[in-house]
Protein backbone atom coordinates (compact mmCIF):
# COMPACT_ATOMS: atom_id res chain seq x y z
CA UNK A 1 0.00 0.00 0.00
CA UNK A 2 1.13 3.41 -0.87
CA UNK A 3 1.42 5.45 2.46
CA UNK A 4 3.18 8.26 4.32
CA UNK A 5 4.87 5.47 6.32
CA UNK A 6 5.73 2.91 3.31
CA UNK A 7 8.72 5.95 2.28
CA UNK A 8 10.45 5.05 5.33
CA UNK A 9 12.98 2.27 4.98
CA UNK A 10 13.62 -0.27 7.91
CA UNK A 11 15.38 1.99 10.98
CA UNK A 12 19.29 2.26 10.65
CA UNK A 13 19.63 0.86 14.29
CA UNK A 14 17.52 -2.62 12.80
CA UNK A 15 19.70 -2.37 9.32
CA UNK A 16 23.41 -1.92 10.70
CA UNK A 17 22.28 -4.76 13.93
CA UNK A 18 21.35 -7.25 10.87
CA UNK A 19 24.58 -6.27 9.28
CA UNK A 20 26.78 -6.74 12.26
CA UNK A 21 25.25 -10.63 12.96
CA UNK A 22 25.58 -11.01 9.05
CA UNK A 23 29.52 -10.10 9.20
CA UNK A 24 30.10 -11.23 12.38
CA UNK A 25 30.77 -7.71 13.25
CA UNK A 26 31.70 -6.36 16.59
CA UNK A 27 27.98 -4.06 17.40
CA UNK A 28 28.17 -0.75 18.13
CA UNK A 29 25.60 0.34 16.28
CA UNK A 30 22.44 0.14 17.79
CA UNK A 31 21.95 1.64 21.15
CA UNK A 32 21.72 -0.89 24.04
CA UNK A 33 24.29 -2.27 26.71
CA UNK A 34 25.14 -5.66 26.87
CA UNK A 35 25.04 -6.01 30.48
CA UNK A 36 22.15 -8.41 32.34
CA UNK A 37 20.78 -5.57 34.04
CA UNK A 38 20.89 -5.19 37.87
CA UNK A 39 19.93 -8.51 39.75
CA UNK A 40 17.78 -6.79 42.52
CA UNK A 41 15.28 -5.25 39.81
CA UNK A 42 15.56 -8.90 37.85
CA UNK A 43 14.54 -11.04 41.00
CA UNK A 44 11.95 -8.52 41.48
CA UNK A 45 10.42 -9.18 37.66
CA UNK A 46 10.90 -12.68 38.34
CA UNK A 47 9.04 -12.63 41.67
CA UNK A 48 5.78 -10.68 40.41
CA UNK A 49 6.22 -12.62 37.57
CA UNK A 50 4.47 -15.50 40.50
CA UNK A 51 2.47 -13.22 42.53
CA UNK A 52 -0.58 -12.53 40.13
CA UNK A 53 -2.72 -10.75 39.23
CA UNK A 54 -0.93 -10.95 35.46
CA UNK A 55 -4.01 -9.79 33.86
CA UNK A 56 -4.20 -6.53 32.15
CA UNK A 57 -2.87 -3.50 34.67
CA UNK A 58 -5.12 -0.08 34.86
CA UNK A 59 -4.32 1.86 31.90
CA UNK A 60 -2.49 4.68 33.37
CA UNK A 61 -0.43 2.02 34.96
CA UNK A 62 0.46 -0.05 38.23
CA UNK A 63 0.23 2.42 41.35
CA UNK A 64 3.24 1.36 42.77
CA UNK A 65 5.11 2.68 39.38
CA UNK A 66 3.13 5.65 38.73
CA UNK A 67 3.95 6.60 42.76
CA UNK A 68 7.02 5.30 42.05
CA UNK A 69 7.39 7.89 39.07
CA UNK A 70 6.32 10.96 40.89
CA UNK A 71 8.69 10.01 43.75
CA UNK A 72 11.42 10.10 41.31
CA UNK A 73 10.55 13.40 40.15
CA UNK A 74 10.70 14.84 43.73
CA UNK A 75 13.82 13.26 44.96
CA UNK A 76 16.22 14.11 41.81
CA UNK A 77 14.39 17.21 40.28
CA UNK A 78 12.34 19.18 43.47
CA UNK A 79 9.14 18.42 40.91
CA UNK A 80 5.98 18.12 43.01
CA UNK A 81 3.88 15.66 40.91
CA UNK A 82 0.55 13.98 41.64
CA UNK A 83 1.09 10.25 41.02
CA UNK A 84 -2.77 10.34 40.42
CA UNK A 85 -3.45 12.80 37.72
CA UNK A 86 0.13 13.68 36.26
CA UNK A 87 2.05 10.23 35.84
CA UNK A 88 1.51 7.89 33.19
CA UNK A 89 2.96 4.81 32.67
CA UNK A 90 4.19 3.84 28.64
CA UNK A 91 5.40 0.61 26.67
CA UNK A 92 8.48 1.92 26.26
CA UNK A 93 9.64 5.55 25.96
CA UNK A 94 8.68 5.41 22.37
CA UNK A 95 4.98 4.43 22.84
CA UNK A 96 4.89 7.62 25.09
CA UNK A 97 6.46 9.75 22.31
CA UNK A 98 3.61 8.44 20.06
CA UNK A 99 0.56 8.95 22.61
CA UNK A 100 2.27 12.77 22.71
CA UNK A 101 2.57 13.46 19.21
CA UNK A 102 -0.87 11.48 18.59
CA UNK A 103 -2.71 12.95 22.10
CA UNK A 104 -1.74 17.04 21.37
CA UNK A 105 -1.05 17.39 17.84
CA UNK A 106 -3.59 18.26 15.11
CA UNK A 107 -2.92 19.06 11.21
CA UNK A 108 -0.98 21.43 10.00
CA UNK A 109 0.62 22.26 13.82
CA UNK A 110 4.01 22.84 13.70
CA UNK A 111 7.00 21.09 15.64
CA UNK A 112 10.64 22.29 16.49
CA UNK A 113 12.65 19.67 16.47
CA UNK A 114 16.22 19.98 16.80
CA UNK A 115 18.85 17.61 14.57
CA UNK A 116 20.83 15.41 14.60
CA UNK A 117 17.63 13.71 16.24
CA UNK A 118 16.32 10.61 17.32
CA UNK A 119 14.94 8.90 14.20
CA UNK A 120 10.48 8.14 15.47
CA UNK A 121 10.15 11.66 16.34
CA UNK A 122 9.72 12.72 12.54
CA UNK A 123 7.72 9.86 11.21
CA UNK A 124 5.36 10.16 14.68
CA UNK A 125 5.05 13.62 14.11
CA UNK A 126 4.15 13.63 10.28
CA UNK A 127 1.70 10.74 10.32
CA UNK A 128 0.31 13.25 13.54
CA UNK A 129 -0.32 15.55 10.67
CA UNK A 130 2.31 17.61 12.32
CA UNK A 131 4.86 19.61 10.10
CA UNK A 132 8.48 19.48 11.26
CA UNK A 133 10.32 22.71 11.54
CA UNK A 134 14.28 21.70 12.18
CA UNK A 135 17.10 23.50 13.40
CA UNK A 136 20.56 22.27 13.45
CA UNK A 137 22.85 22.06 16.10
CA UNK A 138 26.55 23.29 14.69
CA UNK A 139 29.26 20.89 14.32
CA UNK A 140 31.88 19.40 15.44
CA UNK A 141 30.56 21.15 19.59
CA UNK A 142 26.94 20.87 18.45
CA UNK A 143 26.01 24.31 20.17
CA UNK A 144 22.20 25.49 20.00
CA UNK A 145 22.34 28.12 17.23
CA UNK A 146 19.82 30.74 18.96
CA UNK A 147 18.47 32.93 16.69
CA UNK A 148 18.29 29.74 14.31
CA UNK A 149 16.03 28.29 16.90
CA UNK A 150 13.97 31.39 17.54
CA UNK A 151 13.52 31.45 13.63
CA UNK A 152 11.69 28.32 13.42
CA UNK A 153 9.08 29.47 15.53
CA UNK A 154 5.88 30.96 14.83
CA UNK A 155 1.93 31.36 15.75
CA UNK A 156 1.91 28.02 14.37
CA UNK A 157 4.23 25.78 16.48
CA UNK A 158 2.56 23.59 19.04
CA UNK A 159 5.31 22.19 20.39
CA UNK A 160 9.36 21.46 20.67
CA UNK A 161 10.86 18.46 21.01
CA UNK A 162 14.27 18.48 23.43
CA UNK A 163 16.13 15.50 24.12
CA UNK A 164 18.19 15.95 26.84
CA UNK A 165 20.79 14.05 27.17
CA UNK A 166 20.57 13.77 23.33
CA UNK A 167 20.93 11.00 21.19
CA UNK A 168 22.78 10.82 18.51
CA UNK A 169 24.74 14.31 19.68
CA UNK A 170 25.79 12.87 23.02
CA UNK A 171 25.06 17.08 24.30
CA UNK A 172 23.71 17.85 27.79
CA UNK A 173 21.73 20.90 27.51
CA UNK A 174 23.29 23.39 29.55
CA UNK A 175 20.75 26.12 31.64
CA UNK A 176 21.41 28.94 29.79
CA UNK A 177 20.31 27.07 26.39
CA UNK A 178 17.10 25.50 28.52
CA UNK A 179 15.92 29.21 29.64
CA UNK A 180 16.28 30.73 25.88
CA UNK A 181 14.09 27.26 25.09
CA UNK A 182 11.86 28.23 27.93
CA UNK A 183 11.46 31.92 26.64
CA UNK A 184 11.10 31.01 23.49
CA UNK A 185 7.80 28.28 25.11
CA UNK A 186 6.50 31.42 26.42
CA UNK A 187 6.96 33.70 24.09
CA UNK A 188 4.77 31.69 21.28
CA UNK A 189 3.01 29.67 23.80
CA UNK A 190 4.17 26.31 22.61
CA UNK A 191 4.42 22.98 24.43
CA UNK A 192 7.79 21.14 25.26
CA UNK A 193 8.06 17.48 24.87
CA UNK A 194 11.15 16.53 26.74
CA UNK A 195 12.71 13.47 26.13
CA UNK A 196 14.60 12.67 28.99
CA UNK A 197 15.46 8.71 28.48
CA UNK A 198 18.57 9.22 28.98
CA UNK A 199 18.17 11.55 32.37
CA UNK A 200 21.09 9.72 34.48
CA UNK A 201 23.83 9.65 32.20
CA UNK A 202 25.07 13.12 32.24
CA UNK A 203 28.68 12.94 32.76
CA UNK A 204 31.55 15.12 35.05
CA UNK A 205 29.52 16.60 36.98
CA UNK A 206 26.64 18.55 34.46
CA UNK A 207 23.41 18.34 36.09
CA UNK A 208 20.45 16.82 34.12
CA UNK A 209 18.17 20.06 34.52
CA UNK A 210 14.43 18.86 33.49
CA UNK A 211 12.93 21.68 31.17
CA UNK A 212 10.25 21.39 33.66
CA UNK A 213 11.71 22.36 36.59
CA UNK A 214 12.07 25.67 35.01
CA UNK A 215 10.31 28.84 36.39
CA UNK A 216 7.33 28.78 34.20
CA UNK A 217 7.61 25.08 32.33
CA UNK A 218 6.03 23.18 34.43
CA UNK A 219 2.42 23.35 33.00
CA UNK A 220 3.39 23.48 29.43
CA UNK A 221 6.47 20.46 29.52
CA UNK A 222 5.71 16.67 28.98
CA UNK A 223 8.89 14.84 30.08
CA UNK A 224 9.65 10.77 29.67
CA UNK A 225 12.00 8.46 30.78
CA UNK A 226 13.07 4.91 30.04
CA UNK A 227 13.54 1.79 32.24
CA UNK A 228 15.21 0.85 29.18
CA UNK A 229 17.95 2.97 29.71
CA UNK A 230 18.20 4.14 33.19
CA UNK A 231 18.46 0.32 33.81
CA UNK A 232 20.11 -0.71 31.01
CA UNK A 233 17.19 -3.43 30.14
CA UNK A 234 16.36 -1.86 26.91
CA UNK A 235 13.89 -5.36 26.26
CA UNK A 236 11.62 -3.80 28.84
CA UNK A 237 10.13 -1.65 27.12
CA UNK A 238 8.97 0.59 30.16
CA UNK A 239 8.80 4.37 29.92
CA UNK A 240 6.91 6.54 31.98
CA UNK A 241 5.40 10.35 31.36
CA UNK A 242 5.00 12.81 33.58
CA UNK A 243 2.28 16.13 32.75
CA UNK A 244 0.43 18.55 34.00
CA UNK A 245 -3.40 17.24 34.09
CA UNK A 246 -4.42 19.17 30.97
CA UNK A 247 -1.72 17.72 28.89
CA UNK A 248 -1.70 13.69 30.21
CA UNK A 249 -5.54 13.72 29.67
CA UNK A 250 -5.57 13.98 25.44
CA UNK A 251 -2.22 11.59 25.76
CA UNK A 252 -3.83 9.46 28.03
CA UNK A 253 -6.68 8.82 25.64
CA UNK A 254 -4.17 8.07 22.86
CA UNK A 255 -2.23 5.22 25.27
CA UNK A 256 -5.48 3.67 25.84
CA UNK A 257 -5.94 2.86 22.00
CA UNK A 258 -2.18 2.14 21.08
CA UNK A 259 -1.29 -0.33 23.66
CA UNK A 260 -3.64 0.52 26.85
CA UNK A 261 -1.22 -1.01 29.58
CA UNK A 262 2.46 -2.75 29.84
CA UNK A 263 3.45 -6.03 31.39
CA UNK A 264 2.78 -5.80 35.26
CA UNK A 265 5.80 -7.77 36.27
CA UNK A 266 8.16 -5.82 34.24
CA UNK A 267 6.20 -2.44 35.93
CA UNK A 268 6.37 -3.25 39.47
CA UNK A 269 10.30 -4.29 39.03
CA UNK A 270 10.83 -1.00 37.75
CA UNK A 271 8.82 0.84 40.68
CA UNK A 272 11.40 -1.56 42.92
CA UNK A 273 14.55 -0.06 40.93
CA UNK A 274 13.13 3.63 40.81
CA UNK A 275 13.67 3.81 44.92
CA UNK A 276 17.00 2.18 44.39
CA UNK A 277 19.56 4.15 46.44
CA UNK A 278 21.85 6.84 45.32
CA UNK A 279 24.77 4.41 44.75
CA UNK A 280 23.04 2.88 42.17
CA UNK A 281 22.20 5.66 39.68
CA UNK A 282 25.78 6.72 40.48
CA UNK A 283 27.25 3.71 39.81
CA UNK A 284 25.78 3.45 36.39
CA UNK A 285 26.75 6.82 35.42
CA UNK A 286 30.01 6.52 36.61
CA UNK A 287 30.20 2.84 34.89
CA UNK A 288 29.50 4.53 31.64
CA UNK A 289 31.37 7.46 31.65
CA UNK A 290 34.45 5.58 32.06
CA UNK A 291 33.17 3.07 29.43
CA UNK A 292 33.28 6.26 27.39
CA UNK A 293 36.81 7.36 28.38
CA UNK A 294 38.10 4.13 27.60
CA UNK A 295 36.78 3.99 23.65
CA UNK A 296 37.85 8.13 23.73
CA UNK A 297 41.09 6.59 24.52
CA UNK A 298 41.23 3.90 22.22
CA UNK A 299 40.50 5.63 19.36
CA UNK A 300 42.57 8.28 19.62
CA UNK A 301 45.10 6.43 20.13
CA UNK A 302 44.90 4.55 16.48
CA UNK A 303 44.29 7.80 15.08
CA UNK A 304 40.40 8.43 15.00
CA UNK A 305 39.26 11.70 16.28
CA UNK A 306 36.21 11.36 18.73
CA UNK A 307 34.28 14.33 19.15
CA UNK A 308 33.29 15.49 23.17
CA UNK A 309 30.52 13.57 24.56
CA UNK A 310 28.47 14.88 27.29
CA UNK A 311 26.23 11.97 28.19
CA UNK A 312 24.16 9.00 26.81
CA UNK A 313 26.27 6.16 25.62
CA UNK A 314 26.91 7.23 22.39
CA UNK A 315 30.21 8.66 20.64
CA UNK A 316 30.60 10.71 17.53
CA UNK A 317 33.81 10.10 15.64
CA UNK A 318 34.74 12.73 12.95
CA UNK A 319 35.79 10.22 10.05
CA UNK A 320 36.67 12.82 7.60
CA UNK A 321 40.17 11.96 7.06
CA UNK A 322 39.37 8.24 6.14
CA UNK A 323 36.97 8.77 3.83
CA UNK A 324 37.28 8.08 -0.06
CA UNK A 325 36.47 10.81 -2.45
CA UNK A 326 33.00 11.54 -2.62
CA UNK A 327 32.36 8.76 -0.15
CA UNK A 328 29.14 9.03 2.40
CA UNK A 329 29.06 8.48 6.42
CA UNK A 330 26.65 5.75 5.20
CA UNK A 331 29.30 4.26 2.21
CA UNK A 332 31.60 4.52 5.23
CA UNK A 333 30.00 2.75 7.93
CA UNK A 334 29.11 -0.14 5.22
CA UNK A 335 32.80 -0.34 4.26
CA UNK A 336 33.52 -0.78 8.17
CA UNK A 337 31.15 -3.62 8.57
CA UNK A 338 31.97 -5.55 6.19
CA UNK A 339 35.45 -5.29 5.54
CA UNK A 340 36.69 -4.01 9.39
CA UNK A 341 34.09 -6.18 11.31
CA UNK A 342 32.56 -3.30 13.46
CA UNK A 343 29.37 -1.30 13.18
CA UNK A 344 28.52 2.02 13.91
CA UNK A 345 25.69 3.98 12.36
CA UNK A 346 26.05 7.21 9.97
CA UNK A 347 25.07 10.42 11.45
CA UNK A 348 23.19 11.72 8.19
CA UNK A 349 20.83 8.93 8.99
CA UNK A 350 19.39 11.73 12.13
CA UNK A 351 18.60 14.40 9.68
CA UNK A 352 15.44 15.23 7.76
CA UNK A 353 17.34 15.95 4.77
CA UNK A 354 20.53 13.12 4.55
CA UNK A 355 21.44 15.07 1.45
CA UNK A 356 22.18 18.16 2.97
CA UNK A 357 23.44 16.94 6.79
CA UNK A 358 27.06 16.55 7.85
CA UNK A 359 28.51 13.24 5.95
CA UNK A 360 31.51 12.77 7.98
CA UNK A 361 30.77 11.89 11.19
CA UNK A 362 29.52 8.37 12.69
CA UNK A 363 28.28 6.78 16.28
CA UNK A 364 29.61 4.65 18.32
CA UNK A 365 27.64 2.95 21.27
CA UNK A 366 29.79 2.68 24.07
CA UNK A 367 27.69 0.87 26.57
CA UNK A 368 29.38 -2.02 26.07
CA UNK A 369 31.47 -4.54 28.26
CA UNK A 370 35.84 -3.72 28.09
CA UNK A 371 36.77 -6.31 25.97
CA UNK A 372 34.28 -5.29 23.00
CA UNK A 373 35.36 -2.00 22.94
CA UNK A 374 38.89 -3.04 22.78
CA UNK A 375 38.24 -5.68 20.08
CA UNK A 376 36.39 -3.17 18.42
CA UNK A 377 39.53 -0.84 18.52
CA UNK A 378 41.45 -3.43 17.48
CA UNK A 379 40.03 -4.39 14.33
CA UNK A 380 39.30 -0.57 13.27
CA UNK A 381 43.35 -0.20 13.71
CA UNK A 382 44.06 -3.48 11.38
CA UNK A 383 41.19 -1.75 8.93
CA UNK A 384 42.19 1.32 8.70
N1 LIG B 1 14.30 8.37 23.03
C1 LIG B 1 15.60 8.29 22.80
C2 LIG B 1 16.39 9.53 22.65
C3 LIG B 1 16.21 7.04 22.71
O1 LIG B 1 17.50 6.93 22.42
C4 LIG B 1 15.42 5.89 22.87
C5 LIG B 1 15.95 4.50 22.76
N2 LIG B 1 17.02 4.18 22.47
C6 LIG B 1 14.07 6.02 23.11
C7 LIG B 1 13.54 7.29 23.19
C8 LIG B 1 13.16 4.85 23.24
O2 LIG B 1 13.18 4.29 24.51
P1 LIG B 1 12.39 2.94 24.82
O3 LIG B 1 13.29 1.82 24.45
O4 LIG B 1 12.12 3.02 26.28
O5 LIG B 1 11.16 2.93 24.00
N1 LIG C 1 17.77 4.20 20.75
C1 LIG C 1 18.62 3.24 20.15
C2 LIG C 1 19.71 3.95 19.36
O1 LIG C 1 19.69 5.15 19.24
C3 LIG C 1 17.93 2.30 19.22
C4 LIG C 1 16.54 1.93 19.48
C5 LIG C 1 15.98 1.22 18.29
O2 LIG C 1 16.61 0.37 17.71
N2 LIG C 1 14.82 1.61 17.90
O3 LIG C 1 20.56 3.31 18.85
Amino acid sequence: ANSLLSSYGTTVFEVMSRLAIEHKAINLGQGFPDDRGPDPVLEQASKALYDPPNQYPPMMGVPELRQAVADHNGRFYGLDVDWQKEVMVSTGATEGLAACFLGLIEPGDEVVVIEPLYDCYLPMIRRAGGIPRPVRLTPPTWDLDLEALENAFSDRTKMIVVNDPQNPASKVYSRDELTAIAGLCQKYDAYALCDEAYEHLAFDGRPHIPLMSLDGMRERCVRIGSAGKTFSLTGWKVGYVTAPEHLLGPISKAHQFLVFTTAPNLQRAVAFGLAQDDSYFDGLRDDMARRRDRLTQGLTAIGLAPVTCQGTYFLFVDVAAHLYDAETDEGFCRRLVTDAGVAAVPVSAFYLDPQSAPRNFIRFCFAKQDPVLDGAVERLDTYL
